[in-house]
């Protein structure tokens, strides 16, 4: 019931501040043909911490902080700069990329903020944008894939166990890696103890732009063939709850991921209204490393936090704010960004209570033809045949992993 109550009360809330993208830096040890942020990259102009302080100091309360970069991890002061968020603006959300290049200052991070932020839950999100020789040729590392999956074994050790700390794995999805994500997915899933593994299709001006030669019909095929490893995951997630509750928390997140898909099939070749308001710049913000700020990563530049001293608030009630939140609507960029995605979908009841469940029954339905004996036992009626009786030989154990 109170998770109930906490499920609505967050539904029907107004639009307010949810979630600051912070940029740490701008410095990479990666040279990534997908990148969106590669013309910013090893500017060295990066905030410095007394002007986080500042933004910290002049922000509203916020949930959940998307640190992005650059690669986070080379920023020195990483761990001060979470704290900072946590203590002032109460986020108890953080969302933390890594290239997994680095497994000491994972650690170290890690380690403190755990530590210093005892009501903080940690998504870190490992890329992985293929096989071994596709991801070190899509990242221009040599050897990146096996030192990315140490980084994740030596993760997965050192805090298991840690509830508050989901380690998973993000790919972005391209026109050079389409043909073996499944195989990727199936290698995580059975080799690592990753908690998650989400999928990205490529978006925006990368430095290789040749990587988003896909179709939508091949990505509609590759998203039906990830579909089973959501539902592996699923029951990794809900593990701890009791029935109904993991059911019902297995059901919706298949809905979400079922929605995403939809929402990046749509719009992958070109823009279709998502079934909500776009609450960019409302529920948003974005902050590069310079100052910059945005109202999402899609779209341009508003200003610079040094303008208005680095108050947040102010630059949030700017007149070029209010001037793009207006236009955002008329502009017509729907997009595929997840993370917008998200925390749109969030502000809108009709999203939350119909389009989800909906999803989700859409799934169960595109699903049925691949479903084993055991899973269609409910449905059968009593003089089938029996080689579709549950418990008919050959079929998969229930919790392996996905083909
Ligand atoms: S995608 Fe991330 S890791 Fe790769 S070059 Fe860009 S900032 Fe660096
Ligand atoms: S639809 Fe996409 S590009 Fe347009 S404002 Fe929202 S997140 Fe930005």
């Amino acid at each position: 019931m109170a998770r109930l109550l906490k499920f609505a009360n967050g539904v029907f809330r107004p639009l307010q501040l949810e979630s600051v993208f912070l940029f740490v830096t701008s410095t990479c040890n990666s040279l990534c043909r997908t990148c969106f942020y590669w013309e910013e990259l090893n500017s060295n102009r990066d905030l410095t911490f007394e002007q986080l302080e500042s933004i910290s100091a002049t922000a509203p309360q916020f949930h959940k902080l998307w640190i992005s970069g650059g690669e986070p991890f080379l920023r020195k002061e990483l761990a001060e700069i979470i704290e900072l968020f946590y203590r002032n603006n109460r986020v108890r959300h953080v969302n933390l990329p890594t290239n997994g290049l680095l497994p000491q200052k994972v650690e170290s991070v890690i380690d403190q903020v755990l530590l210093r932020c005892p009501e903080l839950t940690i998504d870190l999100n490992f890329s992985l944008d293929g096989l071994a020789n596709t991801h070190d040729a899509i990242r221009g590392v040599p050897n990146n894939f096996e030192k990315t999956l140490a980084t994740m074994d030596f993760a997965a050790e050192k805090w298991r166990g840690v509830r508050r700390l989901r380690r998973n794995v993000v790919t972005c999805i391209t026109g050079e890696n389409y043909a073996e994500l499944v195989e990727l997915a199936r290698t995580i899933a059975a080799e690592t103890h990753s908690d998650g593994h989400y999928f990205e299709v490529i978006r925006g001006e990368p430095m290789d732009a040749a990587l988003k030669r896909l179709t939508t019909a091949e990505l509609k095929v590759l998203h039906r063939r990830l579909i089973p490893f959501h539902e592996h995951y699923a029951r990794k997630l809900f593990a701890h709850l009791g029935q109904p509750a993991r059911s019902l928390a297995t059901a919706y997140y298949l809905g979400v991921v079922k929605f995403h898909f939809d929402l990046h099939e749509q719009n992958f070749e070109g823009p279709q209204a998502w079934p909500m308001a776009c609450t960019a710049g409302s529920t948003t913000v974005v902050i590069d490393h310079d100052g910059h700020f945005r109202a999402c990563e899609m779209r341009g530049k508003l200003g610079r936090l040094q303008e208005f001293d680095f108050d947040l608030g102010a630059a949030l009630g700017s007149a070029q704010m209010r001037q793009e939140i207006a236009a955002i609507p008329e502009a017509n960029c729907w997009c595929t960004h997840s993370c917008w995605i998200y925390t749109s979908r969030k502000f809108s009841p009709r999203v939350m209570l119909f389009h989800i469940p909906w999803a989700y029954l859409k799934h169960r339905w595109s699903a049925l033809a691949g479903m084993s004996a055991s899973e269609l036992a409910p449905f059968l009626v009593s003089d089938a045949p029996a080689s579709l009786q549950a418990g008919a030989p050959n079929q998969p154990a229930a919790h392996s992993v996905p083909r």
